[in-house]
């Protein structure tokens, strides 16, 4: 019998409202090639959330028994709540080689290149600051106060943008959809670096004036 095919891991990070989850959720349903990893979850679901199908959502109490008992591949406290990817998650997909997507934050992306070296890593950008608080505010999963917690997020989250191995910028939709599939399943390029570093500095820029009320 054929052992079946190993498919890496793909982590879509980004700073909150840049689109990932909506990018991570295209790809699941636009093919067979990548199954969406379900985290856990501490934080009260939005509506609309399915419990088991967009996370699993618990008390600290469970969740903090299943870090215990080993049961995470990563997990971190996220704007004051806790999140974390099953190892059941990575294991059952290596099983059917299909690439497990994880929609994850930045300390988990970076606990996840230590556990699974082989891993990619893709860090999302927003392609303005203006479109990315509209897409924040648009949302309105958050009042005003989760808004700015999560932009002031943002500005560390940047940081992280250097230790991964692959930049998209999401602009239109479809196209970043189209070109992180490209990436993980041909090896198409990400942005140059050049040009990341311009473009985070950029949104650092936005960011200060959105914080700090100039915009
Ligand atoms: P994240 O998971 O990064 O926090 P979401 O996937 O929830 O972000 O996206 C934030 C909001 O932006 C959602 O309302 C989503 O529909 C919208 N959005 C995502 N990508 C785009 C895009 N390329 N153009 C316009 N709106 C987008
Ligand atoms: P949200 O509450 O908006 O769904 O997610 C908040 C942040 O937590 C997002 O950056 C999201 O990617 C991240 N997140 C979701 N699941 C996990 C997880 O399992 N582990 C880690 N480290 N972060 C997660």
């Amino acid at each position: 019998m054929n052992e079946p095919r190993r498919a890496r891991p793909v982590v879509l990070a980004a700073p909150s409202g840049a689109g990932k989850t909506t990018i991570a959720r295209r790809l699941v349903d636009s093919g067979d090639d990548f199954v969406f990893s379900v985290s856990a979850t501490t934080r009260a679901p939005r509506k609309g959330e399915r419990d088991g199908i967009d996370y699993v959502f618990t008390n600290r109490e469970r969740f903090l028994e299943m870090v215990g008992h080993g049961e995470f591949a990563e997990w971190a406290e996220v704007h004051g709540r806790l999140y974390g990817t099953p190892l059941r998650n990575l294991v059952e997909a290596a099983e059917t080689g299909v690439h497990p997507l994880l929609d994850i934050d930045v300390q988990g992306a970076r606990q996840i290149r230590e556990s699974v070296p082989e891993a990619l890593l893709v860090f999302v950008l927003p392609p303005s600051g203006e479109a990315w608080v509209d897409r924040l505010r648009g949302r309105g999963t958050e009042d005003d106060d989760e808004v700015t917690l999560r932009l002031e997020t943002a500005a560390a989250e940047l940081d992280a943008v250097r230790g991964f191995d692959v930049v998209v910028v999401n602009d239109d939709l479809d196209e970043t959809v189209d070109r992180v599939r490209a990436i993980v399943l041909s090896g198409a390029p990400g942005l140059e670096t050049d040009e990341r570093d311009r473009r985070v500095e950029g949104l650092r820029a936005d960011l200060a004036r959105t914080l700090t009320g100039r915009t």
